[in-house]
C-alpha cells in the first residue's frame, strides 16, 4: 500500500518559450506553497537554466524528457546524463512512447538510458504502455511486463531507485483516459512484477499517464497502486496542473 509521497510530473513535450515558461511557472509556484506531493516539470533542454532559476527555492524539480545512452563524445545532438546533472536536473523521462514510436527506441535502448541516468544521479522515470492494437489483442500485460523486465535488473542499481510510469499509448494526448479500474489493474501487474524482483517494491512510485486532467486526477490517484501522474497537455495550464497537484494527497 501507499504511504510514500506521490509524484506529479508535467511533461511539456516540445512546447514553451521564455515568456510562456515564466508565466506558467510563476502561476504554478504561487499556487503550490503547501503541496503534499513531489512535483517536477520535464522541460525542453534549452530551457533548463531558465527553469532551474525560476523554480529555485520552490517545491518544483526539473526533469529532462530524454537522456543519451552514450556517456560522452561524437554523438551530435545528444545530451548526456552528466550534462543533466550539471543543470541540477533531478529526473529524466526514459522510453516515453513518443521516443519509442518516432525514434525507434527499443527496450534495450531504454534500459541503457535508465542506467546512464542512474549513474549520473538522475532518477529515470521509465515509461511503459501498450498501443490500442495491443490492448485490443489482449496483449496489455505481456507488453508492459516485457518493457518492465528490460529494466528490472540494472547493473549496480536496485529497481527501487527508479520511477515507473504506465502510459497506455492510446490515452496519450487523445483525451481518452484509462478508467481508474483499467489503470489500477495494470499497476497491480507491474507492482507484482516489481515485488518479485525487489523487496523494496513498495517504495517504487508507479505513475499513471494518459490524458490525466483536473477532472479525472482525484479518482485515478485514489487507486492503491497509483503513486502519481505523468501529465502532458494539462501541465501546460497552471490552473489544471494545480488541481492535479491538489488531488495528489
Ligand atoms: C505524456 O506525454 O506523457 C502524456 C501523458 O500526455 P497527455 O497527458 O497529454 O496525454
Amino acid at each position: 500500500m501507499n504511504s510514500k509521497k506521490k509524484l506529479i510530473a508535467g511533461n511539456w513535450k516540445m512546447n514553451g518559450s521564455l515568456a510562456a515558461n515564466e508565466a506558467l511557472l510563476k502561476a504554478v509556484i504561487a499556487g503550490v506553497d503547501d503541496a503534499a506531493c513531489d512535483i517536477a516539470v520535464a522541460v525542453p533542454a534549452p530551457y533548463f537554466a531558465q527553469v532551474q532559476s525560476l523554480v529555485a527555492g520552490s517545491a518544483i524539480a526539473v526533469a529532462a524528457q530524454d537522456v543519451s545512452l552514450h556517456q560522452v563524445g561524437a554523438f551530435t545532438g545528444e545530451i548526456s546524463a552528466a550534462m543533466l546533472g550539471d543543470f541540477g536536473v533531478r529526473y529524466a523521462l526514459v522510453g516515453h512512447s513518443e521516443r519509442r514510436q518516432y525514434h525507434g527506441e527499443t527496450d534495450v535502448v531504454v534500459a541503457e538510458k535508465a542506467q546512464r541516468a542512474l549513474a549520473a544521479g538522475v532518477t529515470p522515470i521509465i515509461c511503459v504502455g501498450e498501443t490500442l492494437a495491443e490492448r485490443d489483442a489482449g496483449q496489455t500485460e505481456v507488453v508492459v511486463k516485457r518493457q518492465l523486465a528490460a529494466v528490472i535488473h540494472l547493473n549496480g542499481h536496485c529497481i527501487s531507485e527508479v520511477v515507473v510510469a504506465y502510459e497506455p499509448v492510446w490515452a496519450i494526448g487523445t483525451g481518452r483516459t484509462a478508467s481508474p479500474e483499467q489503470a489500477q489493474a495494470v499497476h497491480a501487474v507491474l507492482r507484482a512484477q516489481l515485488a518479485a524482483a525487489s523487496e523494496h517494491a513498495d517504495r517504487i512510485r508507479l505513475l499513471y499517464g494518459g490524458s490525466m486532467n483536473a477532472g479525472n486526477a482525484a479518482q485515478l490517484l485514489a487507486q492503491p497502486d497509483i503513486d502519481g501522474g505523468l501529465v502532458g497537455g494539462a501541465s501546460l495550464k497552471a490552473p489544471d496542473f494545480l488541481q492535479i497537484i491538489a488531488a495528489a494527497r
